[in-house]
């Protein structure tokens, strides 16, 4: 029979071991690579078994021989043989069995040489037992035999299935030999012991079977996925031994370092990378936690031989000890950081830089303004923060689109970064408004300079999408320290000094001075103060007179506002009407305005029309032609007794919504006026369109206008032709002496409104005056005087060391009165310079100074003409 079938328990039928591997079937239905093996162990075994037995007969044969033995020739002695022989091959075959299991690396010569020095004298005692009558020492004897056969057992487990089939043979054929109870029930004791013993063994060795399977498995799993992770994920290992020197490292970081010329087996971790001083928290490096050996985390590095950082790992690493608590070596592991560092450098561009024209953005401009201001310990480093406004922006994005906004935006900020060069950072920090940061310069003529350079160069043309577009710029200038040493304070201030620059007449710079804080804080104070007035009625309307200048007869009035302030007296509604309208009262004041004239005029002769002023803000409000109606409905004033004057700031927003707005009111029938025509946009295309009934002439265009060699007559002239050739009325307004009704007149004005026919009037008086119906009286200069114009600008002055801002209020040829400085009588006489054209300054004296206001005599007779030309000018950059 072949064994190795025999023994293979695919077979199917096992005489020899029917009961193991019936329980071991039972164990494992499909038998585990390690039985297998097992039983192979023993198939290999049995014939080197069988030779010992053998061997070992042929010894013990030869022994008796040699000593004259004659016992093998009887039955006991057959016995005695039999039995020493198997004994003796069970007993080397468990000899080697046990080396291989507790000395497996003694050599097979030493391990029989041992087994037979245990098996002799075992053996030698046997056959003295089996010569012996039947009794105790034969017992003895057999016992003996057991316990050979128990150690082989134990020994042996790992052939359990060999063991039980000589066991059982052994036992039976003592059994039935002696044919003695004792014996057999020994054999069967102990048959039975081995069996339930093996049948254990079986059930332990499945468990631990199916324990390794499930490890190997295991164990593969988790090389596979180290495997996986390695080679797919951003995550590698590394190890080193205790001098820090790199045992392992994964292959791609590996890949990378050899790419930049270093292969990292053997070299020291800290030589292989290095860290990354700006990530926080990484103050200890890695050669400190080598040294001692101490373990780290997320330490962001690069290759140490890779200046220019290309690639970016997060890398950890803790100390390995042993058993014993030696200290072996470091284990770690890393990701990589390169991409996340990426996004975050992209999210932190974005974060910092403003997405469209590149500049920095208001955060970063922020930052960048606290290190300037911060980093001024010791004695002060100056520095000079511009704010830049576009003038006429929006039209450009209403009218053109926003796609030409944006590239409008573009080639500004290009200018600007061009002006500057490495002077400052640019930013851009809102729609259309710029900040310039220029540190170790506050030099006021150095940074005109460059106000003056960034204002022209952005005045420029610029040429998209088909179209060349104009647009303006208003400077404002704050220094540090002496306008704020803290970044906040210096914003606000660049903010009030863009304010007055845009208030003066825009496409000019402006430098802070604490008035414009004043100012800011009087504006705010005013706000407060009209929303109260409103609330309380504290405004009432006066009228003023429009003179036919035909029959020189009233044909009627214009409704302006007034406000006697409870401290400050009246308030010029030059002032506080634009207040109103960038806080938003304008609405409510307006519609007091309309109703309030309306109803006023409903009591008038029905010839005599009133006009109401009406703001941009109003004019954008759709609901305007709402409260128009509802105002003359509730008067019963006929729609064209109505004239609304508006500004040509309503041409700004160029929209269709403008459009539409002068449907709506021509529909109701109302008239409408172009209020102070020629101060505003520079463009007359609007004429075109709009539906005016009359254009009301500037005063700055009448003053002055009947002086011999005063260009102005020229001007009302042209305008009058070109009111006629529209079909419209024209009024001169603010004529204020009488040889100028001669020539307005004489130049074709339909009519006049000003002093020289009267101011504004309570309702009261205005039915007085009409009660009558002669025509009205002029009064007044009857020949015109060196002409003052009433203004409120802005201007610098330098008196002596003294350098700052004030307020014109007026001027004439030969003098101006100012306010916004306070001095004293001693300075009566003092030269001063101030800014009459922007950014020329003309030598003056102090005539007078009294109540915070000061009279200047010019040192040189003025040309009232520029500055007609520069408010113009100044004007139109203003509203167009
Ligand atoms: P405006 O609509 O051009 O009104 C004419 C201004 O010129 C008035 O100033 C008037 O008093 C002044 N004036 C008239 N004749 C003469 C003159 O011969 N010489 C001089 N020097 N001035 C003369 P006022 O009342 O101070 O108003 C100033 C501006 O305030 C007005 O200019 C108008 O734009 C605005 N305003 C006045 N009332 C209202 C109103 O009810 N609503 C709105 N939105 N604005 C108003
Ligand atoms: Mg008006
Ligand atoms: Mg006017």
């Amino acid at each position: 029979m072949n064994l190795r079938a025999f023994l293979s328990t695919d077979s199917p039928g096992l005489p020899g071991l029917p009961v193991a591997l019936g329980l071991w079937a039972d164990e494992a239905p499909h038998p585990s690579p390690i039985h297998r093996i097992r039983l192979r162990q023993v198939a290999a075994m049995w014939p080197f078994a069988v030779g010992a037995q053998l061997l070992a007969s042929v010894v013990v044969v030869c022994i008796a021989i040699a000593l004259g033995e004659r016992r093998l020739t009887t039955g006991a002695g057959i016995d005695a043989f039999l039995l020493a022989a198997m004994s003796l091959g069970i007993a080397i075959t468990a000899g080697r069995g046990m080396a291989q299991r507790f000395a497996p690396h003694l050599r097979n010569r030493a391990l029989l040489l041992l087994s037979i020095g245990v098996a002799v004298p075992l053996l030698s005692l046997l056959w003295i037992a089996t010569a012996m009558p039947a009794g105790a020492m034969r017992l003895a004897g057999f016992i003996a035999v057991a316990g050979a056969m128990s150690i082989t057992a134990a020994a042996l487990h790992s052939v359990r299935p060999a063991t039980l089939g000589l066991g059982l043979g052994l036992a039976a054929a003592v059994g039935i030999e002696t044919a003695e109870l004792l014996p057999t029930g020994v054999a069967i004791l102990f048959v039975l012991c081995l069996v339930v013993s093996t049948v254990r063994m079986a059930r332990l060795d499945a468990h631990g079977d199916r324990r390794r399977a499930e490890e190997i498995d295991e164990g593969r799993l988790a090389s596979k996925m180290v495997a996986e992770f390695e080679g797919q994920g951003t995550g590698w290992f590394w190890e080193a031994d205790r001098n820090g020197r790199i045992t392992y490292l994964s292959a791609k970081v590996s890949r990378e370092l050899v790419a930049h010329g270093c292969a990292p087996i053997g070299r020291l971790l800290t030589d292989l990378f290095r860290m990354d001083s700006a990530t926080p928290g990484t103050e200890r490096t890695l050669g400190f936690h080598i040294s001692s050996r101490t373990s780290f985390s997320d330490y962001s590095v690069c290759a140490a031989d890779d200046p220019a950082a290309e690639r970016w790992w997060s890398i950890s690493g803790r100390p390995v000890i042993d058993e014993l608590g030696r200290f072996e070596g470091f284990i770690g592991s890393g990701t990589d950081l390169t991409e996340r560092r990426r996004s975050e450098a992209e999210i932190t561009r974005l974060a910092l830089f403003d997405g469209l024209t590149g500049l920095a953005n208001r955060q970063r401009m922020r930052l960048s303004l606290d290190k300037t201001l911060q980093h001024q310990a010791g004695p002060a480093r100056p520095a000079a923060l511009f704010l830049m406004d576009l003038d006429r922006f929006k039209a450009v994005n209403d009218t053109l689109g926003h796609q030409a906004g944006d590239a409008l935006l573009k080639q500004v900020a290009q200018r600007i970064e061009r002006s500057v060069g490495a002077a400052g950072l640019v930013g851009r920090i809102g729609g259309d408004e710029f900040q310039v940061l220029l540190p170790g310069t506050d030099s006021r003529e150095t940074l005109s300079a460059l106000a003056r350079e960034l204002i022209a160069a952005l005045s420029q043309p610029y040429f998209i999408a088909g179209s060349s577009i104009s647009i303006g710029c208003s400077v404002g200038i704050a220094l540090s320290p002496q306008h704020g040493e803290q970044a906040e304070e210096l914003i606000r201030n660049a903010d009030l000094a863009l304010y007055a620059a845009k208030g003066d007449g825009r496409g000019v710079h402006r430098f802070y001075s604490d008035e414009m804080l004043a100012g800011a804080q009087s504006r705010k104070q005013l706000e407060d103060d009209i929303r109260t007035a409103l609330s309380e009625g504290a405004f009432h309307l006066v009228y003023q007179p429009v003179v036919s200048t035909a029959d020189t007869r009233i044909v009627g009035y214009e409704a302006l506002l007034r406000w006697d302030h409870p401290t400050r007296g009246a308030v010029s509604p030059a002032e506080f009407v634009p207040v109103a309208e960038e806080c938003g009262l304008i609405e409510a004041l307006g519609t007091w305005v309309m109703r309030t004239a309306a109803a006023e005029a409903g009591r008038w002769p029905d010839h005599i029309r009133v006009a109401v002023n009406v703001s941009p803000i109003q004019f954008a409000n759709p609901t305007l032609p709402a409260l128009v109606t509802s105002a003359i409905a509730s008067a019963g004033l006929a729609p064209d007794r109505l004239e609304l004057e508006i500004t040509e700031g309503v041409f700004l927003d160029e929209s269709y919504s403008s459009d539409q707005m002068f449907k709506a009111l021509k529909t109701i029938g109302v008239r409408l006026a172009l209020d102070d025509f020629g101060t505003g946009y520079s463009s007359l295309g609007y004429l075109r369109n709009a539906p005016f009934d009359k254009i009301k002439i500037d005063q700055s265009f009448v003053r002055g206008a009947a002086q011999p060699g005063n260009r102005n007559a020229a001007i009302i002239k042209a305008i009058v032709t070109l009111a006629d050739t529209l079909g419209m009325e024209t009024t001169a307004e603010g004529v204020e002496v009488q040889d100028e009704i001669d020539l307005v007149r004489s130049l074709g004005c339909s009519h006049i409104q000003g002093y020289v026919y009267g101011r504004g009037v309570r309702a009261d008086e205005v039915m007085r005056q009409l009660s009558g119906a002669r025509p009205v009286v002029a009064s007044g200069h009857k020949v015109s005087r060196s002409p003052r114009t009433k203004m409120l600008r802005t201007a610098r002055i330098a008196i002596g060391s003294y350098h700052g801002d004030v307020r014109i209020r007026d001027i004439s040829a030969t003098g101006a009165m100012i306010d916004g400085v306070v001095l004293g009588s001693d300075a009566i006489g003092a030269d001063v310079r101030i800014e009459l054209l922007e950014d020329r300054m003309f030598a003056a004296r102090i005539a007078w100074a009294r109540d915070g206001k000061v009279g200047l005599q010019f040192a040189e007779r003025f040309n009232l003409d520029h500055l007609n030309q520069s408010l113009i000018a100044r004007n139109s950059r203003r509203n167009g």
